[in-house]
């Protein structure tokens, strides 16, 4: 099969059109790709930076987010049959440890990630467990179909943080920023104020129906956003920049008693006034992982046959898996913000 390989310990990924097709086991799936999504997490493994290299095992095919098609089923599966339309969980665990058995198996200690840990999706054919597949509804186009994964990272950030009626504040907007504006606006927020280095970014997010959107290196937005918040701050902080002057920011833009659930991955340990940001703030700090398993996906379904999300302009690009260099430079360069490699 047609496959892209980490090949080497450095940049870039190798095409390699003759990879021996997956065989699934008793209890997996064999999926049929159609569309596969570009992740940041992509971008770390085609760049080889440090935690790559610390991470990823050279020879694996990459890639996580994707939609496709049932192939075949090992013989022990009872859920599924070839020709079902499908996604999947690409958080793989053997459901025994402590997390797994009371409902977080988002954060079980044994995960393993698929195009992380283990082969992934940038083939035309990818193993998962039965249990990780999620059938795609009809009315879900691929395009869409193709990115749960961090639609999903964006729903299980606005849900636990709570947004209905409240003021939202996001700190980066990202693809999985801006996927949360327009998830938060679903979701009931009364206001979402943003911020972005990048303009064109910071004008997407106003589309996808920020309130307000600040560039951070102005240093009166947050004193701006307090004003409009009874003088107090916002209600609710989605950090998703992984920035630590995002962090100092947005924590002074939120209200004593908040909530702060905070997704972006900081590339270093950070130097943070916790006394003066959460201690004395009496404020509620989320750390967010992946996707609960199901629970987001079942949300993330619900937002999407709502039909309130917006997710077009957030797809800006799509390559055939074979251009694949040039899927990964436009993602890279910024010029494209999520981009899709199609497959089949
Ligand atoms: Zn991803």
């Amino acid at each position: 099969m047609r496959a892209l390989v980490k090949h080497h310990s450095g940049p870039g990924l190798k095409f390699d059109a003759d990879r021996p097709k997956p065989i699934p086991g008793a209890r997996d799936v064999l999926i049929r790709v159609t569309k596969v999504g570009i992740c940041g997490t992509d971008r770390h493994i085609w760049e080889w930076d440090e935690w790559a290299a610390g991470r990823i095992p050279v020879g694996i095919v990459t890639g996580h987010e994707f939609v496709g098609v049932i192939e075949a089923v090992g013989s022990a599966v009872t859920n599924y049959a070839p020709g079902v339309r499908v996604s999947a969980e690409g958080h793989v665990t053997a459901g025994k440890d402590f997390n797994s058995r009371t409902g977080n198996a988002h954060i079980a200690s044994d995960t393993r990630i698929i195009g992380i840990d283990r082969d992934g999706c940038f083939a035309e054919y990818v193993v998962v467990p039965e249990e990780n597949v999620w059938p795609v509804h009809p009315s879900i186009p691929d395009r869409v179909a193709a990115v749960l994964d961090p639609l999903g990272n964006a729903v299980h950030t606005v849900m636990a943080a709570g947004v209905s009626a409240k003021s939202v504040l996001v700190t980066g907007t990202g693809i999985i920023g801006l996927m949360s504006i327009t998830v938060a606006k679903a979701a009931g927020a009364s206001r979402i104020f943003a911020t972005d280095l990048d303009p064109r970014r910071r004008a997407l997010a106003k589309k996808l129906g920020a309130t307000e959107v600040f560039d951070p290196r102005e240093s009166a937005w947050i004193d701006e956003v307090r004003r409009a918040c009874r003088g107090e701050g916002v209600d609710v902080l989605l950090e998703m920049s992984g920035a630590s002057a995002a962090m100092e920011q947005g924590f002074g833009a939120l209200r004593n008693g908040g909530v702060a659930a905070l997704l972006g991955l900081f590339g270093r340990p950070l130097t943070f006034d916790f006394n003066r940001h959460v201690i004395f703030k009496g404020c509620t700090v989320l750390g967010i992982n992946g996707r609960k398993m199901f629970e987001t996906w079942y949300q993330m379904e619900e937002l999407l046959l709502s039909g309130r999300l917006e997710l077009e302009e957030i797809v800006t690009h799509e390559f055939p898996l074979e251009e694949f260099e040039r899927a990964h430079e436009t993602m890279i360069s910024g010029e494209g913000i999520k981009v899709v490699m199609a497959v089949g």
